[in-house]
């Protein structure tokens, strides 16, 4: 993984642009590289993409998209990006914030004209910190439809994906000018490609156990439950290119990973009143602050192990999710028609969970906020039968990256550009800033699509898509 220097190369062919990543941010990129009139290619380590992207809910977080309106729900890119702002205490860049925010609605509504992606809006719950429900997603809730479908309009768009590619160097001059890549097939063999512009958009590195030591050693030794090929290769790059790096311990975790199995149960799961309790039957946080901080609250429990608590009301909104019926098919959810019987069927201590529950339902019946300062107004009590699913807490994805201004151009530490290298998705600083309780739900799809679309009309020498 180096910078080699572009007088060595001898590229097999060039094209105008490459994007090294077919996740969201990549696929997004090069229809709207395509869209711009350049040719395209899209290189990918994988035999079939699927990033982080497949394994997500592929929940993108928009403002005033025509969904929301039908569906009567007020909203505008500047309430969203004060809940992006406040989730994060100010640090994210404001720039970044509100390429993304004003960009995302016109975006999913041209994924949705331009290449029949039907997204809807989900009205019955909101997300932790979002101050309208504004998560859209594809009919099944699942980022494996998101990145195939995204994988598929590119493809009818005649843009080339080029599989089992792995991207390891880039070739550039004294100026920083990307003029190619170097990539492995799986045979070992290495070829050289060229290129007028670079975009970036392989993710972070969450799945480099040395990175993630390194700069959000919260989580070093936990499970990661993102893509493994995010070995943090854009950074690397990056850094080696003279860029700025900003927020490199920002990231998502996620506190209700069902275990052992290793299925993400939604978190609607505890906003409609659902709680966690340790393995004594107690609870240890406000979970409804969000699930990204949680996760290391879950690993300082006894065997980093948590119990999420919720009725059959609250899984039959669940169900909606794909993962949420997957864990149910496998038998991880629980089900039982008495505290006693869920406190047999989980083995928690029966009067510590019957205490616990009755607090709850005590704050929920109007006795104010619970000792950690979660409100339960107006969240309905929970009733027979009782559901209940082991959980962990995880690594979802690094929230920190390669500096880059609202145009997605990857800059230098004294603010000036990259010539020719464009990064989006995880591959770049996200609006998360520096810490997990900054993650506001959908801040990675976000980033990875709208920026996406950015980095890819830019990198084509197009119009920038933001205001249409
Ligand atoms: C379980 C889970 C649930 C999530 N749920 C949500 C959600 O509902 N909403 C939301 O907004 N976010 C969610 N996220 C985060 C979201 O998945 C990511 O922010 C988003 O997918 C990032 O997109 P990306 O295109 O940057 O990366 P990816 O989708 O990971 O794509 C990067 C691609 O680059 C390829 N690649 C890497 N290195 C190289 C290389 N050297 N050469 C060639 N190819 C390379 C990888 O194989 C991969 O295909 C979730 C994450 C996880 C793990």
């Amino acid at each position: 993984m180096s910078i080699l220097p572009a007088g060595g190369a001898a590229f097999e062919f060039t094209v105008p642009v490459l994007v090294v990543g077919a996740g969201a941010a990549g696929l997004t990129a090069a229809l709207a590289a395509g869209e711009a009139g350049a040719e395209v290619l899209v290189l990918e380590r994988d035999a079939v993409p699927r990033g982080s992207t497949a394994l997500s809910a592929g929940l993108i977080p928009a403002p005033g998209t025509r969904w929301q309106r039908a569906a009567g729900e007020e909203d505008s890119p500047a309430l969203f990006a004060a809940d992006i702002m406040r989730k994060a205490d100010g640090e994210p860049d404001p720039v970044l914030v509100g390429a993304a925010t004003e960009g995302i609605a016109p975006t999913l509504e041209w994924l949705a004209d331009s290449h029949g992606l039907d997204f809807s809006v989900i009205t019955d719950f909101r997300y932790p910190g979002h101050s309208a429900c504004r998560m859209h997603g594809l009919p099944s809730r699942s980022g494996e439809e998101l990145v195939d479908r995204l994988r598929n309009a590119v493809e009818q768009a005649g843009i080339d994906i080029l599989c089992d590619a792995q991207v390891t160097d880039l070739f550039a001059d004294d100026g920083g000018c990307i003029r190619g890549v170097a990539l492995r097939r799986p045979d070992g063999s290495m070829e050289q490609v060229g290129c007028d512009a670079l975009v970036l958009a392989c993710n972070g590195y969450g799945g480099n156990p040395d990175l993630v030591a390194r700069h959000v050693p919260s989580l070093a030794g936990a499970l990661y439950f993102g893509h493994p090929g995010n070995q943090g290769e854009a950074l690397l790059w990056g850094e080696a290119l003279g860029a700025g790096t900003r927020h490199l311990s920002g990231h998502q975790g996620h506190g209700s990973v069902a275990h052992p199995i290793g299925i993400l149960i939604t978190w609607a799961t505890i906003m409609e009143g659902g709680i966690q309790v340790n393995a004594e039957g107690r609870r240890f946080s406000d979970e409804s602050h969000g699930y990204s901080e949680q996760a290391a609250s879950v690993l300082r429990q006894p065997g980093a192990i948590a119990w999420s608590v919720f009725d059959e009301r609250i899984a039959s909104i669940a169900r909606q999710f794909e993962d949420f019926r997957q864990a149910e098919a496998a038998g991880a959810i629980i089900s039982a028609p008495s505290i006693e019987a869920l406190a047999e069927a989980t083995g928690l201590p029966p009067a510590a969970l019957r205490d616990t529950l009755e607090r709850v339902e005590g704050c929920k019946a109007g006795q104010g906020k619970d000792r950690y300062g979660r409100a339960f107004e107006g969240v309905a009590p929970l009733q027979p039968p009782f559901r209940a699913v082991r959980v962990t807490g995880a690594l979802f994805h690094t929230q920190g990256g390669l500096t880059t201004d609202g145009e997605a151009r990857v800059l230098r530490p004294d603010g000036t550009a990259l010539p020719n290298l464009f990064a989006a998705g995880g591959a770049a600083c996200g609006v998360s800033g520096s810490r997990a309780e900054g993650y506001l739900s959908g801040n990675g799809l976000l980033t990875a699509v709208a920026m996406g679309r950015i980095a890819g009309a830019m990198a084509g020498g197009g119009p920038r898509h933001r205001n249409e």
